[in-house]
């Protein structure tokens, strides 16, 4: 029998439902692979062995009586450590919350469970999601398979890492500014932000409310589509969840193709400070558009050169009321509750010991921001570039039906390397923010090797809100040419561990 760990899950599904392979083999072939390799990679946190094979054996049992299964139903799933799942440990990469059992699912969670899929366990990330290389985990980094050495992006480093480790085919990642698709472009995984409000935040902790969206990540663009249809949707329960129909993800991701689109490349994404093989594979795959059909534009977008320091104050001062909730009362750590302290105390000894120095600076960084007298000058300045940055988005996408950019300007960096220059970490999303900020959906996608390192590099397409459909038209048209031209980069050339 094939290796069950190396299908992609659309096939695996298929194997289940004809019957070829069960539910539970294909959840043991996994379980078996995390107990081989996640010594070394560590995406996971908690792995739930008990709970995916009863959820792979019910699988099995509704297909022994007939029952019509969905169409991802007995395939495994690595779940970022920021959803809630009833009864299993939910940490969020931090101390804080070491412990704590949530009583409920989160809305994703629940869907997931719900289509049948196999929820292996819960994956490694930076603390509160805040970082772009999962080093800021308080329960260690996680390695990049392509080279344990080296970050497997972040702050979904888990999710991505066990993608391309083989552990799971299909992962979910959260993106509040970037952290599904930088993770996927430095492990040569798919991963997707969808529309702001297309994913529920229900149940996904907060970090920085209008910012943060759920999305699929996954080895193929078909499978991310399949996932992000399994997971999107209005929900009552998230007050900014889109009630309109999801757009036809796994349609667009069948009928690939770029044929008469404008795909404008965005200016501003290239030059100083971008790895040459980056740009060279970014340039080729423009090229490869080209030769697909699609009319190519470069497109100006002279604001997005302010969206970096626009999101390091919108997003650390929404966390800083966000992570006001972690008060050593209701949830996780509680330190020093001796009997002889006030809760103000308890509260400041549970927080100082229980966050890590990259939220600390967050919460710091937040509360002066949002501070009278400075409000204005920080906060609301921000609030205004965001605007030009949607302003700019609404003229491309007049003109263009997608821009195009490289994902990160360098492919994964050595473990350690940028752990004590945040700005030269925060650099890594550079191409990835501007999208949260105005809400739209992105999408990242393989697009070969850098030649002077041999590591995966990403290609990112963007569309207008609630076109997610075309990220997956585009991507998948890049996804089959590139496969024809050179094989895929993830599936035939990972290294095996
Ligand atoms: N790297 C960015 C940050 O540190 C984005 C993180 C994310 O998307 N969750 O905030």
């Amino acid at each position: 029998m094939t290796d069950l760990t190396r299908l992609t899950a659309a096939e695996t599904a298929a194997a289940i439902a004809t019957g070829e392979a069960s539910a539970v083999d294909v959840a043991q072939a996994h379980l078996d692979r995390i107990g081989a390799v996640d010594e070394k990679v560590h995406a996971f946190l908690h792995v739930d062995t008990e709970g995916a094979l009863d959820a792979a054996r019910a699988v099995d049992e509704r297909r022994a009586k007939g029952e019509k299964l969905g169409p991802l139903a007995g395939v495994p799933l690595a779940l970022k450590d920021i959803f809630t799942t009833k009864g299993i440990p939910t940490t969020v990469g931090s101390k804080i919350l070491e412990g704590w059992i949530p009583p409920y699912d989160a809305t994703v969670t629940k869907r997931l469970k719900d289509a049948g899929i196999v929820i292996l366990g819960k994956t490694n990330m930076d603390e509160f999601a805040m970082g772009s290389s999962t080093e800021n985990s308080a329960y260690g980094p996680t390695g990049n398979p392509w080279d344990l050495t080296r970050i497997p992006g972040g702050s979904g480093g888990g999710s991505s890492a066990a993608l391309a480790s083989y552990q799971a085919p299909l992962a979910i990642g959260t993106d509040t500014g970037g952290s599904i698709r930088q993770p996927a472009a430095v492990t040569g995984t798919v991963g997707v932000k969808p529309t702001y409000g297309g994913v529920s935040r229900y149940g996904m902790v907060a970090f920085s409310s209008s910012l943060d969206q759920g999305g699929p990540c996954a080895r193929t663009v078909l499978d991310a589509a399949l996932l992000h249809e399994a997971i999107a949707g209005y929900d009552p329960l998230d007050s900014t969840s889109i009630d309109a129909p999801v757009p036809s993800v796994v349609e667009a991701a069948r009928n690939g193709n770029v044929q008469g689109m404008r795909i404008g490349v965005v200016k501003e994404f290239g030059g100083e400070g971008y790895q040459a093989g980056v740009m060279q594979r970014f340039n080729e795959s423009v090229e490869l558009l080209r030769e697909l059909g699609a009319e190519i534009v470069e497109i100006s977008c002279p604001s997005f050169k302010l969206a970096l320091p626009a999101y390091y104050l919108i997003a650390p001062s929404e966390a800083s009321s966000n992570l006001a909730r972690f008060d050593a009362m209701r949830y996780g750590l509680r330190v020093g509750d001796d009997g002889t302290k006030s809760a103000e105390e308890v509260t400041a000894l549970t927080r100082e010991a229980g966050f890590g120095d990259e939220v600390k600076r967050r919460i710091i960084l937040g509360t002066y921001a949002l501070s009278s007298g400075y409000y204005d000058a920080y906060y609301g300045s921000a609030q205004k570039v965001r605007t030009l940055i949607s302003r700019d988005f609404e003229a491309a996408f007049g003109t263009v039906d997608v821009l195009v950019s490289p994902t990160t300007p360098t492919t994964a960096f050595p473990i350690g390397e940028r752990a004590d220059d945040p700005m030269a970490m925060y650099l890594a999303d550079l191409c990835t923010i501007p999208s949260n900020l105005a809400g739209n959906a992105a999408m990242s996608i393989p697009c070969g090797l850098a030649p002077e390192d041999g590591l995966p590099v990403g290609l990112q397409i963007i569309a207008p809100a609630m076109a997610d459909d075309r990220l997956y038209r585009v991507g998948a048209a890049v996804e089959a040419a590139l496969t024809g031209r050179w094989g895929h980069p993830l599936l035939e050339e990972a290294p095996a561990l």
